[in-house]
């Protein structure tokens, strides 16, 4: 393990004994994996951290931030690498606070290990004397691939909400099985997920959906998925996708109820759209409840999933991009949409329009895990080769005129977005029209002439 931690750290800890790594970094290398370029080191002692800031200081690091109160020092190296000092120490809570109400700093690496979360969290690696050190027994723990808390697991998630969120994060990220009693432990606590704030749960989530990248496992969004329904956490922070558990669909269409369809269809789309094709089909409960059907389930879908993520206070471009890909994701679906309505839904939405198809095409092969590809997409994209061959402007900026040319054709300046998309789709239709000359006679046409 020596051989792949950075100089400076080893300086460091020649200055300071005993400093250990801890979490991540020695789960991780204990299971094989390679440590990330961007890898953050969390380091722990039973010493001050005023005595670690100032030998750091001394070794070329520099100190980001200073918790006195948790013993927590943010250090960073010439090189930009990332530390998280945290001196040994025991914490109390008021239940299910994220923030413990009581610190208590302490010699003994056991009760260190025991404030932590898994075992495979608690496994601790002297730098100076590069041996382990392994408390709780989380090297036979990573071996077996196994998520056991480092307490009974009824204390350890009532304790801290937040710890829900990454049981289900590191069994996606790690390809890890939480045991039966932490199951048992975070069922039982589930609803202590609502005293967590939005952005720290939208935040883990994030990791979850995107939990493949971290060590390529194929099947990691899937697995953290599953274990937040599993435990129940996933009815408190997205109550309307899992109120589709057990809704029975159109078995000639699906071969999944409405939760399973959309966790498959998560776990079928590339990273990109994973948060619409979560939620593509979150309507469908809303609209069986309310109407005893799924029509306009993606409409309904749309307001539901900007309202699902407005909550968990993601990004504005997310939200909207989340929303309208959610009501797009039906269109053409019987692949009976005029071609001239398909070329016009192309263009009225090119910025998505790769990310539609990926999405389509995941939700078709989500629904009897077929996949082959999805008739819609071999239909829309045969289109989109044709209008790419003519030449048909995508966007405004392919247009053959621009604004300022219709201005100096006379038209006025308010109704030049107007005429420059009526244009666009003018041009949809056939390539050829997308030629200066024709357009601004168009133009002139239609937008000078009525006005006189
Ligand atoms: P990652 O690879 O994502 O950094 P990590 O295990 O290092 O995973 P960190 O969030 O960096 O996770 O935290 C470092 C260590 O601190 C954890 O391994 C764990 O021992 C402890 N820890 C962090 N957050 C919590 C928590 N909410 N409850 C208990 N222990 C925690
Ligand atoms: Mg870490």
């Amino acid at each position: 393990m020596r051989a792949i931690l950075p100089d400076n750290l080893i300086k460091l800890a020649e200055l300071c004994r005993p400093l250990y790594l801890v979490g991540g970094s020695v789960r991780d290398f204990l299971c094989g994996y390679p440590l990330p370029e961007n890898a953050d080191w969390d380091i722990c002692s039973p010493l001050p951290e005023e005595k670690i800031l100032a030998a750091a200081k001394r070794c070329g690091f520099s100190a980001r931030s200073v918790y006195k109160n948790t013993g927590t020092v943010k250090l960073t190296d010439k090189e930009g690498r990332g530390y998280e000092f945290t001196r040994f120490r025991s914490d109390k809570y008021v239940r299910g606070v994220h923030t413990p109400a009581e610190i208590i700093f302490t010699d003994d690496m056991e009760t260190d290990a025991k404030r932590r979360d898994f075992t495979a969290n608690a496994v601790y690696y002297d730098i100076a004397e590069g041996a382990l050190r392994d408390p709780l027994g989380g090297i036979a723990d990573i071996k077996k691939k196994i998520l056991r808390t480092v307490a009974p697991a009824d204390k350890v998630f009532g304790e801290d909400g937040l710890r829900l969120m990454r049981l289900a994060r590191f069994a996606a990220q790690l390809g890890f099985t939480p045991d039966g009693e932490a199951l048992c432990g975070a069922k039982k606590h589930c609803a202590l997920i609502d005293d967590i704030a939005p952005e720290r749960v939208f935040a883990e989530l994030k990791l979850i959906l995107s939990s493949d990248e971290k060590h390529d496992l194929k099947e990691a969004p899937y697995r953290g998925l599953s274990v937040l329904n599993k435990t129940g956490v996933l009815a408190h922070i997205l109550p309307e996708l899992a109120m589709g558990d057990g809704m029975r669909q159109r078995p000639d269409f699906h071969d999944h109820d409405v939760l399973e369809h959309s966790l498959r269809c998560c776990a079928y789309a590339p990273e990109e759209i994973r948060f619409a094709a979560l939620l593509h089909d979150v309507g469908k409960p809303f609209c069986m409840a309310r109407d005893g059907n799924f029509y306009a389930h993606a409409e309904e879908g749309e307001r539901m999933a900007r309202e699902i993520l407005s909550r968990l206070k993601a990004p504005a471009k997310l939200i909207s991009e989340t929303a309208r890909l959610v009501r797009l994701h039906m269109r053409d679906l019987d692949g009976k949409m005029k071609k001239n309505k398909v070329r016009r839904e192309m263009i009225e939405n090119y910025d998505l329009l790769e990310r539609l198809l990926t999405l389509k095409q995941a939700d078709y092969t989500a629904c009897k895990d077929d996949f082959s590809p999805a008739p819609a997409v071999v239909k829309w994209r045969a289109i989109l080769a044709d209008m790419k061959r003519e030449g048909v402007p995508m966007r405004l900026s392919e247009l053959a005129v621009n604004g300022a040319e219709l201005q100096k054709a006379g038209v006025k300046p308010e109704r030049t977005g107007q005429a420059l998309k009526e244009l666009l789709f003018h041009c949809a239709e056939n390539g050829a029209r997308n030629n200066k000359t024709y357009l601004l006679r168009r133009a002139a046409k239609l937008y000078t002439e009525e006005e006189t």
